[in-house]
């Protein structure tokens, strides 16, 4: 196998990891629920959009590497130009991601509420202490 193809390969592996990454933190914050800044719900919509930009150009990646197993060699000029575009949409990721893991900490603090007749931690949206059943 040429090395640009191998190389092809390896960076077409890493990034569909990184999107199953992203997939399971996406799922995560969904079940964190409707306490979302609205920026931080526009960022993640955006994130969303770009992850689906990135899978998209994966797929097409995906048919040219395909084309050559099947004795259609993909052009690697092609190939690259697709992955430049996914190095670029990666790197706005980042970039929001950066951000909304800022707001995130932020969350954080917020979600540490204790009971205040108990003391037990309480989550974030609780109304009544999961403990002694106080009105928080
Ligand atoms: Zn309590």
């Amino acid at each position: 196998m040429d090395e640009k193809l191998q190389e092809l390969l390896y960076k077409v592996q890493m990034a569909a990891v990184d999107i199953g990454n992203t997939a399971a933190a996406l799922a995560t914050s969904a079940v964190r629920g409707a306490e979302e800044l609205v920026e931080t719900g526009r960022q993640k919509a955006r994130l969303i959009d770009l992850k689906a930009e990135v899978n998209l150009r994966l797929r097409e990646i995906g048919e040219l590497v395909y084309g050559t197993h099947t004795g259609e060699p993909a052009d690697s000029e092609v190939l690259f130009a697709k992955l430049r575009e996914i190095d670029e949409l990666k790197s706005e990721i980042a970039q929001i991601s950066g951000t909304a893991a800022q707001g995130e900490e932020g969350e954080g603090v917020q979600a540490e509420i204790c009971c205040p007749n108990c003391g037990a931690a309480a989550q974030a949206g609780d109304i009544y202490c999961r403990g002694c059943g106080a009105r928080l």
